[in-house]
């Protein structure tokens, strides 16, 4: 079996193509739907993403701020910045790019975002939501991942499903969407004894561990969607994911790329939930 290769670039297009649309009407009420992208820094990789974030925003006609500071910027300076960015109402999300230089507490920085314009849904508040089941933002990869396995049809209801990865902004909340849709879902960690045992279970496995290829075709159900989150670049300096793509897509059902997969969906629901708080700054508008 050969699997189906589930085309991340098509999807997100169509999904940009859909944020474009709801910009054009939310500019009928005078509202452009503004992002904020902070960096602190200069690794290169995330400069690479906060640009491509912005042009992304630009594209779907929305209006967005790059703010690039250097590594020594301190933490009531980076947290002076987000209260202004708060404050400000041509600024709907505010996305503060991670990792942030080790003097400066992530967890400090993420929590002084106003929790109604935590477009990344990193803020406990939101964390908090989430896990409830009334969520206002959705960490926008697992959300991704979520739109990836609607367009496949994917019946959530009742699936086994399996994160490999725990993290908070992947494994847990890509695990909570899941549970909501009705699967069953275990999350694995790098503790997890056999983890094989548990992904030749799943009729759904989703990779973010950050390990290049851990994940075999041996380790798979025949048929399975395979989901690889994971983002690293090879010993050839060419991107791959956490699953080793040649021998799994030989068992799954259907499965990710590294490049091409997830990755350009997360920026596609960025540009959702950006949208999604502007519309909801109308919304309010229109209820007073
Ligand atoms: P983290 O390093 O924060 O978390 C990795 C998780 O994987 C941890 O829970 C860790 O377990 C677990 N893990 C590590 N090794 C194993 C193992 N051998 N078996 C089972 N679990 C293991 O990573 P992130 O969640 O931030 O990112 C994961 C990957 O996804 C990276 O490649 C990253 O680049 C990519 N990524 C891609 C995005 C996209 O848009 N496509 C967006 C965000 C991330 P433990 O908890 O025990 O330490």
């Amino acid at each position: 079996m050969t699997a189906r290769v589930i085309d991340g670039v098509k999807l997100a297009a169509t999904i940009r193509e859909g944020v474009a649309a709801r910009s054009a009407a939310l500019a009928a009420h005078g509202i452009k739907p503004g992002l904020a992208v902070v960096l602190v820094g200069s690794d290169p990789a995330s400069q690479v993403y906060v640009r491509n974030k912005v042009t992304a925003c630009e594209k779907a006609g929305m209006h967005s701020v790059l703010e690039q500071y250097p590594t020594e910027m301190t933490q009531e300076a980076l947290l002076a910045r987000i209260e202004t960015l708060n404050a400000d109402p041509s600024i709907h999300g505010i996305l503060v790019q991670l990792p942030l230089p080790k003097h400066i507490d992530s967890h400090r920085v993420i929590e002084a975002i106003a929790a109604d314009k935590d477009v990344d849904g990193f803020h406990i508040s939101n964390a908090g939501l989430l896990m409830t089941g009334t969520p206002l933002f959705r960490p926008c990869t697992p959300y991704g991942v979520m739109k990836m396995l609607e367009s496949e049809q994917v019946v959530l209801r009742g699936a086994v499903a399996v994160v490999v990865g725990a993290s908070n902004i992947v494994g847990k909340p890509m695990a909570m969407l899941l549970q909501t849709a009705g699967a069953t879902v275990t999350i694995c960690n790098s503790k997890t004894r056999d983890l094989a045992w548990h992904t030749r279970h799943a009729d759904i496995v989703i990779v973010a561990t950050g390990k290049p290829g851990m994940v075999t075709g041996d380790m798979l159900k025949p048929g399975a969607i395979v989901i690889d989150v994971g983002i690293n670049r090879g010993a050839d300096g060419k991107l791959c994911g956490d699953v080793d793509y040649a021998s799994a897509k030989e068992v799954a059902g259907a499965i990710t790329p590294v490049p091409g997969g997830v990755g350009p969906m997360t920026i596609a629901m960025l540009l959702v939930n950006t949208m999604e708080a502007a519309e909801r700054v109308l919304a309010r508008r229109t209820t007073k």
